[in-house]
């Protein structure tokens, strides 16, 4: 193939349809949760704030910085799912396109099956890059977003960004997976992503400490991890944290807490709007 032909003909077209796929799922999650959380509800969810908000000016730099981070996130992203289209031709990957290959019940099962592999995977690379060694190189970028944004989901170092994206072909070496599936997968991932950096509690608190919702992570857990800079480690489930001793001890009372302060300030609005005018 000629070099002329090489770019218009394979790479030219590879990198636009990647692009096209990474941005439109970064900005269908990370919009979405801003405009709805953020602009939207922000007020009404005032009580549900998990920390005060950085002062207007260094809010917007922080956001600047999340946007020019994850957009070089992003080509490193573009850059792997032309690897991953070569390494799918090579048939390296269990990944499929006729949903009765597999049948049905595999296609739904499927999806959660992907969910609890990557938050494993999410866990142990993400406590290995909180090591001295690799911390800096790997994973201080998006510990510069110290009170998180929902911007904060895709702003990573470069090399971040390659350990964050190996999840999706080591998931279909071994996992069957159908093109939907990982599709719809990686979406909830986006939203999960940018929700539980929003910053405001949105979840039931009370969850938190019942037996299976209890496993779920709050946006509270990831703020903690932003705000003390280690501890819950986990993506979706508390469950790695809870077995390897990782949650941060007062994760429960912190979300009591809050649900105390709620209450507080209920109060005192309801008495400030029955108090007689003078
Ligand atoms: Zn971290
Ligand atoms: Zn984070």
């Amino acid at each position: 193939m000629e070099v002329t032909s090489f770019f218009t003909e394979y790479l030219g077209p590879r990198i636009l349809s990647g692009l096209q796929t990474e941005s439109i799922r970064y900005a269908l999650g990370t919009l979405t949760t801003f405009f709805v959380i953020w602009l939207l509800l922000g007020r009404l969810l005032e009580n549900r704030r998990i920390r005060k908000p950085l002062p207007r000016q260094r809010q917007i730099k922080q956001v600047q910085m999340e946007l020019k981070n994850s957009f070089f996130a992003m080509a490193v992203f573009v850059g792997m799912d032309i690897l991953v289209f070569e390494a799918a031709n090579l048939g390296l990957f269990k990944k499929y396109d006729d949903i009765s290959e597999y049948g049905l019940v595999w296609f739904w099962l499927s999806m959660p099956l992907l969910i609890i592999f990557h938050d494993t995977y999410f866990y142990w690379t993400h406590r290995a890059m909180h090591h001295p060694k690799l911390y800096k190189l790997f994973h201080m970028t998006h510990h510069r977003s110290h009170n998180p944004t929902p911007f904060t989901a895709y702003s990573f170092a470069p090399l971040e960004a390659i350990v964050s994206y190996l999840y999706v072909p080591l998931a279909l070496m071994v996992i069957p997976t159908h093109g939907i599936a990982l599709y719809t997968v990686l979406t909830i991932m986006i939203f999960k992503n940018a929700i539980g950096h929003c910053g405001y509690e949105v979840f039931p608190r009370h969850w938190a400490k019942l037996p299976v919702l209890g496993w779920l992570t709050t946006v509270t857990h990831h703020d903690m991890h932003h705000e003390r800079g280690n501890g819950n480690f986990g993506l979706y489930f508390t469950l790695w944290d809870r077995w390897m001793g990782t949650e941060h001890a007062n994760y429960l009372q912190r979300l009591e807490d809050q649900e105390d302060r709620a209450r507080e300030r209920k109060h005192a609005h309801q008495e400030a709007a029955f108090a007689p005018a003078e």
